[in-house]
This record gives structure tokens, C-alpha cells and sequence, in this order.
């Protein structure tokens, strides 16, 4: 576990925008850094459960680990032992990668899954006790002034109707609706550094890029998820699926253009279930987050078999969540003089390797090991683009391996596809890069922390020429 550090310069006036995983990691690493001065801007006005399920895979974990927060996010979760895949017609199961002891001794942690409010959970629960963090809730950050290491705020009028308790992900906050509370005082607040993770919509991003004259361009997949959790209580205990709660497996079932990623979290009380579908509804719509409709969703996974229809059927009317899943190309560049984008603002990752949550606390746990470095303020601008340059290669490749991995699930040769599968025990290659032994060891075995700490002289010494 890293102890408290003593970085160079403890008082640097530290202001991050959004609570996100991002957001709360980068308060909790420069927390653990030793950093005294530390403030999360927020604009939903609380935090509250949002989502669903969410993996912790071994890399995450590892950070965690080391900020002495782990067992709080994985305390309620189950460590999966297998990862299946199956036909979405028939069931069958086309091969399963074995966790059991797999995960633990090649990369030094289980792979848990648990709720999204966990892990937000277990952030921000580090960054309070750690006594050095502010948090300022339902506030809205409307403008940057990078030249001078600034930005404006938009206060919630005292008395606003809080129209969420929703935040982090894709919520209904103001800050994802794009909706601000009538009245309401604006100030401009002064930092030492601006660490902006206010997520895909990130306005920051978009600020920084026009500055370069560049076009902000989030790009449409075509695709949409439902996210929907089934209670344990709601299933009468039907001997069929009984399993799917009381055990430790992930089921991903797979069709043409659609498949459905499942997995028991919460000791087992709830069920998750995280869809992709062609996106039918939103193209049109200006947000990106609905409560969709059951009877589109069940109309949708009407071809998949029996025991994923009876699970589809139990989820309540007004609990069906769709989002539209966005992407960005990955952006040139995430600095701008003293303030620096993190997490989906900079690398929006599609879910399909289930790494997004995790590179943006990668991102949070290398800017706190870089930030304690720099002696002197007028290094900050160098040392953020030493952050950049650690950890554009990796992410960049994770945008884009989650991106492909959806290609090889969703092709309509199924034929193909499930041979591909089926052969996977005979050595051919994984086509589900979330479960392939290639793509595990270039996500799980690497630690963020110690990289940021090796490379730094190297990189910071680089960083000086651009
Ligand atoms: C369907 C789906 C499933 C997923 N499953 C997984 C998974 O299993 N594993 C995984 O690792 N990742 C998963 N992800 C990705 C993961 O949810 C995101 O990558 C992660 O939440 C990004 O964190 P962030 O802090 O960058 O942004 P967010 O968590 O979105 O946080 C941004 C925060 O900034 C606030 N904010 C925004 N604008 C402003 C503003 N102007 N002023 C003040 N505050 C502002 C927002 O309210 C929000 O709280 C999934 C994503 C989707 C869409």
C-alpha cells in the first residue's frame, strides 16, 4: 500500500473537475501523494447509485490495492472464477476461460465484479477520510481560462429542486443533461492545476480543442446498451436460474450485432445485465442516457434463448437504463498550459473490454505520482505533458481494442464466428479480446504507479522539447 508521500510542493492549489472515477481517483491519489490543498468540483447536486455492475479487473485492483481502498469497493462483489461465452440462439456455450486461479497468480489479483457504487464508493470515501479533500457538489463548471490557470463556476441557487441524485457515468445530472439551474452566482476560481475529468462530454475538451482550431467531434458506434439488473428476490427461486446468482461465472451471449454481457454482483442479490444493440432510438434525441422501454428491449433479444427471455422478462417496467455509446478518435492532445483532461474527457473507451473506469483511475494514480515530483510551479505545464505522454500509448491502444472487439463479436457469419470460438480450446486465438491471454497480460500485469515513477525522468526530460 503506498503510505502518505511527501511531494515537492504540498500546497499546490489542486481543482478537479468532476466526481467521476476519474475525478474522485485523481482527489484520493493526490491524497496519498501528500497533497494538502485539493478541491472536486461537481455539478449533480449528490452523489448517488448509478449504473449497475462494473469490473474490477486485476490493473484497477492493483491501484486500489496500493490506496488501502480495495476492500471497500470489492467487499460486496464476487471474484469470478469463469468467463463464459455461449450462442445467443441456443445457449451453448462456446468456450469458457478459466479464472479460478488464473487471474491471482499470473496477475496478483481476482477479477470482481461488484456495483458501479462501489467502486465510486470506495474513492470517495479515500479522498474524505483522507481530511485534505473539498468538495464542492452541485456546481457547475461553465468556463476555462487556461492562459491563467482558471475557471468559472456556476454556484446551484440556494433552494434549486435538485432534479437528480445521479452522478458519474451517465446519470441524469445537470452536468450530463447539459441543463443549468435558473439564477445561481458565478465565480472564477484561481488553481495551481486544473485536472478536468467532467467525463465524455467533457467541456473542457472541448475548450481545449478549439483553442487549436480543432473540430470536437464525438462520433456516433451505432450502438446502444441497455443496462438492467435482476433481483435474486424476483426470481422464485426457478431452479433455472438459480445459477446465475449463487455463482461465480460472466456469461456473454453473443449474435449478430447484438450481444448481452451478465454477472452476479452485490453477494449475489442482483443480477446484472449490460446489453449492445444497433442504436434505434437516440439518433434523433440530443441526450444520451434514457430509461428505455421493456417492451423495445424484449423485442430487440427476441431471438436469444429461453433462459436470458426469462431474465429480460423480470427486469422492472422503468428500470430498462439505455445509453448510446459514443467514441472519440483518440485526441492529439490533453494539456493545455497548467490543466489536464483525464478519463473519458481524453479517452472515451467503448465497454467491450470494460477497461474505461479503469484507465481513467490508471490516469488519476500516474498524475498523482507525476504532480509530486515537480519542484517548482513553473514545471507543472511539463510535467502534465510527461503524464500525457505516459499514458497516451496505452490508452489510445484500449479505445481502439475495445472498439474492434465488438466487430468480431457481432459478424453475421455465425457459422464462423462460433468455430472461432470452439476452437479456442485447441489453441486458436481468442476473438473475444475481453477474455484472450494477449490482451490480459498487456492490461493486468502493468502497474501504473511504478511505470509513472520510472519513466518520469525520461519523459519529463522529452516533454522539455515540445
Ligand atoms: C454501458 C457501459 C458499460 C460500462 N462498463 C464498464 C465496466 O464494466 N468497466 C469499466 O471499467 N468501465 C465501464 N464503462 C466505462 C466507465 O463507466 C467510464 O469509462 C468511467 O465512468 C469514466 O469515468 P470519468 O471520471 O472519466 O467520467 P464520469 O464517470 O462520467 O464522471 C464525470 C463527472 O463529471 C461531472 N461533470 C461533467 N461536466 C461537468 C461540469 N461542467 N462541471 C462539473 N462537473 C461536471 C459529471 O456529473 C460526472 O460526475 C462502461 C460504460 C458504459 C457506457
Amino acid at each position: 500500500m503506498t503510505a502518505t508521500m511527501t511531494p515537492h510542493l504540498p500546497d499546490l492549489r489542486i481543482h478537479i473537475i468532476g466526481a467521476g472515477m476519474g475525478g474522485a481517483g485523481a482527489a484520493l491519489a493526490c491524497a496519498k501523494q501528500g497533497f494538502k490543498d485539493i478541491h472536486v468540483w461537481e455539478a449533480a447536486p449528490a452523489i448517488g447509485e448509478v449504473g449497475a455492475g462494473i469490473n474490477i479487473p486485476p490493473n484497477l485492483a492493483r491501484v486500489l490495492d496500493s490506496w488501502g481502498v480495495l476492500s471497500i469497493c470489492t467487499d460486496e462483489g464476487i471474484v469470478i472464477t469463469h468467463a463464459n461465452v455461449l450462442d445467443c440462439e441456443t445457449d451453448e456455450v462456446l468456450t469458457t476461460a478459466d479464472y479460478s486461479n488464473y487471474m491471482e497468480q499470473n496477475f496478483g489479483y481476482p477479477f470482481t465484479t461488484v456495483h458501479r457504487s462501489a467502486l465510486q464508493k470506495c474513492l470517495l470515501e479515500g479522498a474524505k477520510n483522507s481530511g485534505v479533500v473539498t468538495f464542492h457538489l452541485g456546481n457547475f463548471i461553465t468556463e476555462y481560462d487556461f492562459d491563467n490557470t482558471r475557471f468559472q463556476v456556476k454556484h446551484r441557487p440556494r433552494g434549486a429542486n435538485g432534479d437528480s441524485t445521479v452522478t458519474s457515468g451517465g446519470g441524469a445530472s445537470d452536468a450530463v443533461t447539459g441543463r443549468l439551474a435558473e439564477g445561481g452566482e458565478t465565480e472564477w476560481i484561481d488553481a495551481d492545476v486544473i485536472i478536468c475529468a467532467d467525463g465524455i462530454k467533457s467541456k473542457a475538451r472541448a475548450a481545449m480543442m478549439a483553442r487549436k482550431g480543432e473540430v470536437d467531434e464525438v462520433e456516433d458506434t451505432g450502438q446502444a446498451a441497455y443496462r438492467i439488473m435482476v433481483r435474486r428476490s424476483a426470481i422464485n427461486e426457478d431452479p433455472e436460474l438459480v445459477p446465475f446468482f449463487t455463482g461465480t461465472q460472466s456469461y456473454r451471449w453473443i449474435g449478430e450485432k447484438r450481444h448481452i454481457i451478465a454477472y452476479p454482483i452485490e453477494r449475489g442479490d442482483l443480477f446484472n445485465m449490460s446489453t449492445t444493440q444497433p442504436d434505434r432510438h437516440f439518433v434523433e434525441a440530443d441526450t444520451w442516457t434514457a430509461v428505455g422501454s421493456k417492451d423495445e428491449m424484449l423485442k430487440t433479444f427476441h431471438d436469444f434463448c429461453p433462459r436470458v427471455q426469462k431474465l429480460l422478462n423480470l427486469v422492472p417496467e422503468g428500470e430498462v437504463l439505455e445509453w448510446k455509446l459514443r467514441a472519440h478518435q483518440p485526441l492529439p492532445h490533453w494539456i493545455d498550459g497548467k490543466s489536464a483532461l483525464v478519463g473519458d474527457a481524453c479517452h472515451p473507451t467503448l465497454p467491450h473490454i470494460a477497461q474505461g473506469a479503469a484507465m481513467a483511475v490508471e490516469d488519476a494514480a500516474a498524475l498523482g505520482v507525476i504532480l509530486a515530483k515537480v519542484k517548482s510551479k513553473d514545471d507543472i505545464h511539463q510535467a502534465l505533458l510527461t503524464y500525457q505522454n505516459l499514458r497516451k500509448p496505452r490508452t489510445d491502444w484500449a479505445v481502439l481494442t475495445a472498439a474492434a472487439n465488438s466487430k468480431g463479436l457481432h459478424t453475421n457469419d455465425k457459422e464462423a464466428r462460433n468455430q472461432a470460438f470452439r476452437d479456442v480450446k485447441n489453441g486458436g486465438p481468442n476473438p473475444d479480446k475481453m477474455i484472450s491471454r494477449d490482451i490480459h497480460d498487456r492490461l493486468f500485469l502493468y502497474d501504473v504507479e511504478k511505470d509513472a515513477a520510472q519513466q518520469y525522468d525520461a519523459l519529463f526530460a522529452k516533454a522539455k522539447d515540445e
